[in-house]
């Protein structure tokens, strides 16, 4: 029997390896990154900090499935995330906004204080041009909560890290790895069916155009000092160039150090000015980027399933990937299963 080919060890990749490697079948999964994991990649470093490679990723879900299935693979302590903003007179307000911070701030200057400095530069378009989509994934609340994800029952992080939870999902005698491999199409000559994570526009050689994406430069320093911030992240409401930043050892298992704290500050840019990494599909008001992604979506391709954020051009979170995964090659088995009867 032929193999499987899996192209990117990112999240969405790796469980669909899993699955179909528990199934019987012979997985091949390619990267053309040097480590597994994708976006979820994570290391400790020279001051014994973990930091997460591509941004800070916080495990937050309604879906007990999908945190049952991560908890085979290592062990979760949990946390709950607080994000604050800096005011410009250096005040700490609580994020999303709550009921002391509309009144620190005034309700009638929440959207001018914290959505339109934040929204137009991670976006770089006008608040009036983003689909509202994306100001509804930061609600506002009447209450005093100062969680993050005040809504989601399942929330923790991984005692080694993300890394170590997809070395042990890829752990399986029926699945090999090559890093450093970008896809190629003959690759998919041998293959019983493909899995691609790879960017669909790219796969297609951008036959109808490209589909846009942001991007964040990701600035890591090390501080003399035992600790900065008073949550793990923080908003900023100027006009500066950085939305955020985040203190690492704010994370539970991140990590102990007396003496130096590691700092990430994200500065958002097109995907084009940073070696062409993409985070965040551009969601226009008229949905023409939508629109473009369906017509490479309507491409036949029998032997091809794409998967994950690029390859389906949408922001997941990881519980979403995880969920999309199980279901992708729970359909996939049950297709094989009606041929072979
Ligand atoms: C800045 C940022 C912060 C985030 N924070 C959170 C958070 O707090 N909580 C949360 O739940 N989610 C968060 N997410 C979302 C999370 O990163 C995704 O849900 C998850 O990584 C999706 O996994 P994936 O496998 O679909 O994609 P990826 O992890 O991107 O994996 C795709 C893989 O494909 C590889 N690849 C691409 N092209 C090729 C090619 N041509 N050849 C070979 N390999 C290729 C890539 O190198 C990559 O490793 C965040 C995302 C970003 C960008």
């Amino acid at each position: 029997m032929d193999e499987i080919l899996v192209v990117g060890c990112g999240l969405s990749g790796v469980v669909i390896a899993r699955q179909l490697a528990q199934a019987g079948y012979k997985i091949h999964i390619i990267d053309k990154r040097s480590h597994i994991g994708g976006n979820v990649y994570d290391q400790v470093n020279e001051k014994g900090i973990r930091v997460h490679h591509y941004g800070p990723h916080l495990f937050h879900t309604k879906n007990e499935k999908v945190f049952k299935y991560l908890q085979q693979f290592g062990e979760w302590v949990p946390y709950k995330h607080k994000v604050k903003a800096m005011l410009q007179d250096g005040r700490y307000v609580t994020l999303p906004v709550n009921r002391e911070t509309k009144d620190i701030v005034g309700e009638e200057n929440i959207v001018e204080t914290f959505f339109r400095p934040y929204s137009e530069k991670m976006w770089d378009m006008k608040l009036e041009e983003l689909n509202p989509d994306i100001l509804n994934r930061v609600p506002v609340r009447d209450d005093d909560n100062t969680y993050y994800f005040p809504n989601d029952p399942f929330q923790a992080m991984p005692k080694d890290g993300y890394t170590a939870i997809v070395k042990n999902i890829i752990n399986h005698p029926n699945i090999r790895i090559s890093l450093e491999s970008p896809f190629q199409k003959s690759m998919e000559e041998h293959a019983r069916h493909i899995f691609n994570a790879m960017p669909i526009d790219e796969y297609y050689d951008y036959r109808y155009g490209e589909l846009p994406y942001r991007s964040v430069k990701f600035h890591t320093i090390n501080l003399p000092m035992p600790k900065l911030l008073p949550v793990t992240t923080v908003n900023f409401t100027h006009k500066g160039p950085h939305t955020r930043v985040t203190e690492w050892k704010n994370i539970p298992a991140h990590g102990e150090n007396n003496q130096f704290t590691t700092l990430t500050y994200e500065e958002p840019c097109d995907y084009k000015d940073n070696n062409n990494e993409r985070f965040y599909p551009v969601k226009d008001l008229q949905g023409t980027n939508r629109e473009l992604y369906k017509k490479y979506q309507a491409i036949p391709n029998e032997k091809t399933t794409f998967i994950g954020r690029l390859g389906l051009y949408i922001y997941i979170d990881m519980d979403q990937a995880v969920n999309a995964a199980l279901k992708t090659a729970e359909r996939f088995l049950q297709k094989q299963k009606k041929l072979d009867q």
